[in-house]
């Protein structure tokens, strides 16, 4: 089974993958989860995750251990971060590979971008901190000169190319929050108004069964649960007062906890150095 990051072990040498960093006190270069700042030079992977990290090589694939890296800046872009940070790392060893990107043994910075948005006083702590990385101001001049290596899975635009259209999956979500939101008196004085609400419902429930290969494992998990949470949103009002209290309402507070979750994340992904 090939996931996200893991299904194959390419054995083509040197690997050149993208991923950003948190920028912290100091200028060291840390992984999004983790304290220990990333060395200039070989970093070697150890497993945390394992009582005995010598009987168990970094990275497995059946752990989730190991340097990690994407395949394409779109797929980095997953993270708030990589708005303002991107690096080109080489990985090499043991590589685990998936659709998404790449676990490694070893991995070594080689160039990096930082948005206008780092102060120029950390800006050089880098550069001091990592003589050896080759530094950009614009993200695309080291995107072309240092390219990520296509592996046969991770080719970006094959997994970029989703069954159904954003445009379609957008203007079927915003008809299902406005067919839930307004009152049903309203739906049924609508000419065709229960047609065109049913076969709303029916485009969310397509959306969320529909088999759709070109997206990653977790969007299209994601996928099917906010076309879920759309069709209880819209089929809610039908019960009355208990639809509203116990099926609109959480869905309201989940919506706004998420709403400033991101907001959150991408406060920390602007603040520089980043808390450690
Ligand atoms: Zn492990």
């Amino acid at each position: 089974v090939v996931g996200d990051y893991s299904g194959f072990e390419p054995q083509v040498g040197e690997i050149r993958a993208v991923r950003t960093f948190r920028v912290g006190p100091g200028g060291w270069l840390y992984p999004l989860f983790g304290t220990q700042p990333w060395r200039p030079g070989t970093n070697e992977a150890t497993c945390r995750l394992v009582m005995d990290p010598e009987a168990h090589r970094s990275p497995e694939p059946e752990c989730s251990c190991g340097w990690y890296a994407y395949s394409s800046a779109a797929a980095a872009a997953e993270y708030p971060y990589a708005r303002y940070v991107l690096a080109v790392v080489a990985c090499w060893g043991r590589v685990v590979a998936g659709t998404r990107g790449l676990r490694a043994q070893f991995a070594r910075i080689e160039a990096i971008w930082l948005a206008p948005v780092v102060p120029p006083e950390l800006d050089a702590q880098v550069a001091v901190n990592y003589p050896d990385v080759v530094r950009y101001d614009e993200r695309e001049d080291m995107l072309s000169a240092h390219p990520p290596t296509r592996l046969d899975l991770g080719d970006p635009e094959r997994v970029a190319t989703p069954l159904v259209p954003p445009l379609v999956a957008r203007t079927v979500a915003a008809a299902a929050v406005g067919f839930g939101a307004v009152p049903t008196s309203w739906i049924g004085r609508l000419p065709d108004g229960w047609w065109i609400w049913t076969a709303v419902l029916v485009a969310t429930l397509l959306a969320a069964l529909l088999p759709d290969g070109a997206l990653h494992e977790a969007t299209a998990r994601r996928r099917r649960l906010i076309c879920f949470a759309l069709m209880l949103w819209m089929l809610a009002p039908l019960v009355g007062v208990v639809g509203v209290v116990f099926l609109r309402l959480p869905l309201v507070q989940i919506a706004l906890l998420i709403t400033v979750h991101r907001a959150a994340m991408h406060k920390l992904a602007r603040t520089f150095p980043a808390p450690i």
